[in-house]
Formats: C-alpha cells, structure tokens, sequence
C-alpha cells in the first residue's frame, strides 16, 4: 500500500492547452478516491499523470513522500484498468489473469497460486478456461480487474472501469469493486463522471471543473456543505434547485411571497443589498403543505414523474421553475395548485457572482 502526495500539478498539453490546473491532492494509505466531473474536465489526465503516462508539466508528485516525477510507469507499482477492458481474446481467463505474471518470469506454482485466489475473489473459478467471447460483460470486466490486482502494487487506477457495462451489471459490479477494495485494501483513485458511482464507492471525491479542483471531501460534506454552485448542482438527483434573486432588505422575492434570508447572510447582511444570490433547495428537502419555520411556497404543477420510491414533481412558482421528491403516495394532480414548505436549515445561498456558497459560519459570524 502506498501513500501519494499531489502538489501543485498542472498539464499542459503539446498543443498549448492547459487540461489541469494547480492541483494539491494528499491521499492515504487505503483510501479510495474518486474523481468526478463532466467528461473533458481532466480526470483521466490527472489519473494518467499518476500512472506515469502522462507527463507532469509542473508541480511535484510523490509516492510515500518520495518525488516521483521522473519515475516511468513500471517503477511506479501501480496498477490500472482502462475503460475498454482489453482482454487477449485467444487466451483463456486463466491465461489472460496469469499473463503479466508469466511475462515477469514467475514460478508457474506461485502464479497459480494467484490466479486461483484471485479467481476467487472476483467469483472467476469456474470459468478460468472460458475465453473472453464467452464471457458476458461484466464477467470480462471482472477479469480486467483481475489482472490489475493480481500484481502486488501500491496503487490501484481505475478509469471508468464500469462504462461498458449496462445498467444492472454496473450496479453488481460497482458493489464489487467496494468488496475488492475491502479484500485488499488498496489505495485506489477511480474517474467517473457518474455522481452515484463516486457517492458510493468513495471515501473522498475530488470534484473537478475545465481542470479545476472546485472541492474535496467525503460524499456527506460534498452533499451537505457544497463549496459552491457546480458542486451543488453536481451531487443530487434530481439535482438542487435554484432561483436566482436580488436581495432587497434581507429578503428576497418568490412568486409573490418576501422570504427572510437575513438569517444566511449574517454580518454579511449589508454587502449583499442589491447583490443577486441563487437561493438553493434540494428536491428531497421540501415537505407538501405548511410547515413551521420554514419558507411556504405556492406552486402550480406541470408534470409528475412516479418512479415507485419517489415522485418527480416539476412545478412553477411564478416566474421560477423547480423540481420537488414528494412521496409516491401523495403525488399531485398535473396542473393542479400546492403548497409545499422548505424548511429554513435546509435553504443553500449563494454569491451569484463567484458562484462560492454563503457560508456564515465559515466567515465567523452569529447565526441568528
Ligand atoms: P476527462 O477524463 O475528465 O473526460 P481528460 O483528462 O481526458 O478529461 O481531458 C481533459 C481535457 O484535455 C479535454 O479538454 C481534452 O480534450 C484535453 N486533452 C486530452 N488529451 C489531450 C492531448 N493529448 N492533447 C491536447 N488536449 C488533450
């Protein structure tokens, strides 16, 4: 197991194009990392920079606190499974997992050794003689798992291990994959653009934006205390909504109704009068009818989406749209008028210009 350290790590591209920026990353010995964001954001650079395939521009990377830069990809004992998981299709399983193995020169003993255990614990022993094409995907995904963790590496890279498989298989495999990483305890970093994938496995997410880090964090803090407007609107489904207002007063206007937001902005009352801030609520936090101590909104209905465990309810609220998860039970007629509450601690703010959260209490100030 090994421990990595990222400090300040930019690439810059050939072509001119700066794909990652200032990146600073402390990973422990066992974690399991994940980075998300939208394809094209520099998750597989980054990870292709640990992996030694990709050159570092600037910035120093360590593993177990030792510089690492120059290090090529063998000497680096880490392991990788790529998105299309590239299988010898006239070897059989057996031979695919042992290959690596075989290629070092080890002990064909010691190599079945392996194979076996591995086999096992990815649920491969009876099919150690099929070949690939008879094989369905995530059996074969299973495999490409296998010939990375066969190896004894420090680190364990994933890049979107899960993309070829379909929805069902995704879900088993993904449980898999948790399982795996409590079998062998391995430091892993796994990219994903798959918020629910990231939620799941992760002990920490690093989610990223066009090259930059907008927070690190558990799936708790990044779910309850987003940094700022991409990583709210990022974690959540269907994702938080927002209303973008101008504050006048300490209040802010929605269809119709004065909502006090003064009890978010504290101190900072004063500074946002006249500023525009979105005022943010998840779907699932808002409750049908009245409430105390919370903002009561009227709304009309546009459409519902019953998915059994809960309903998507799309409404308007004057000149503002958003969606709220009610309980199947007590989905709304389309078109029909309700009232729904949001209760105050669940309400989000933030600074429409920077797009960074409101947060009073980072900031020193009483909460009233
Ligand atoms: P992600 O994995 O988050 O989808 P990538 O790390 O693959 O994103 O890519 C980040 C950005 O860098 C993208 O805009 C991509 O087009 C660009 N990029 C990737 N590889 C190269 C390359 N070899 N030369 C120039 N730009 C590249």
């Amino acid at each position: 197991m090994a421990y990595l350290t990222l400090k300040g790590i930019n690439k810059i591209y050939p072509n001119g194009y700066h794909a990652v920026h200032d990146f600073n990353l402390e990973i422990e010995k066992g974690e399991f990392i994940v980075f998300v964001g939208s394809s094209g954001c520099g998750k597989s650079t980054t990870l292709r920079m640990i992996a030694g395939l990709e050159d570092i521009s600037s910035g120093e990377f360590l593993i177990n606190g030792e510089y690492a830069n120059d290090k090529g990809p063998r000497e680096r004992e880490i392991a990788m499974v790529f998105q299309s998981y590239a299988l010898y299709p006239q070897m059989s399983v057996y031979d695919n997992l042992a290959f690596g193995l075989t290629l070092q020169g080890v002990d064909e003993d010691v190599i079945d050794q392996k194979v076996r255990h591995v086999a096992n614990i990815l649920g491969l022993t009876d099919y150690l003689e099929r070949m690939p094409r008879a094989l369905s995907g995530g059996q074969r995904q299973r495999v490409a798992v296998g010939r990375a963790i066969i190896r004894k590496v420090g680190v364990f890279l994933m890049d979107e291990p899960l993309s070829n498989l379909d929805a069902k298989q995704r879900v088993t495999m993904r449980a898999e994959i948790a399982q795996i990483h409590r079998q062998t305890g391995a430091t892993t970093i796994y990219v994903t653009h798959d918020q629910i994938e990231a939620m799941t496995l992760a002990d920490r997410i690093v989610i990223m934006k066009t090259g930059y880090v907008q927070q690190v964090g558990t799936p708790y803090e990044l779910y309850f205390k987003p940094a700022n407007l991409f990583v709210a609107g990022f974690i959540g489904e269907p994702p938080m909504n927002f209303i973008r207002r101008t504050v006048k007063n300490g209040c802010i206007e929605i269809g119709g109704k004065q909502l006090d937001i003064s009890y978010k902005l504290g101190q900072l009352k004063d500074s946002y009068e006249g500023k525009d801030v979105h005022f943010g609520f998840r779907p699932e936090a808002i409750v049908l009818g009245e409430q105390e101590n919370a903002f009561v909104l009227d709304a009309n209905v546009e459409l519902t989406e019953m998915l059994g465990d809960n309903t998507n309810v799309y409404v308007n609220i004057a000149d503002a749209n958003a969606i709220l998860k009610v309980n199947p039970h007590d989905t709304p007629a389309t078109d029909s008028d309700i009232v729904f509450s949001i209760p105050k601690e669940s309400v989000y703010l933030f600074d429409s210009e920077t797009e960074d959260v409101i947060d009073i209490e980072a900031v020193g100030a009483a909460v009233n």
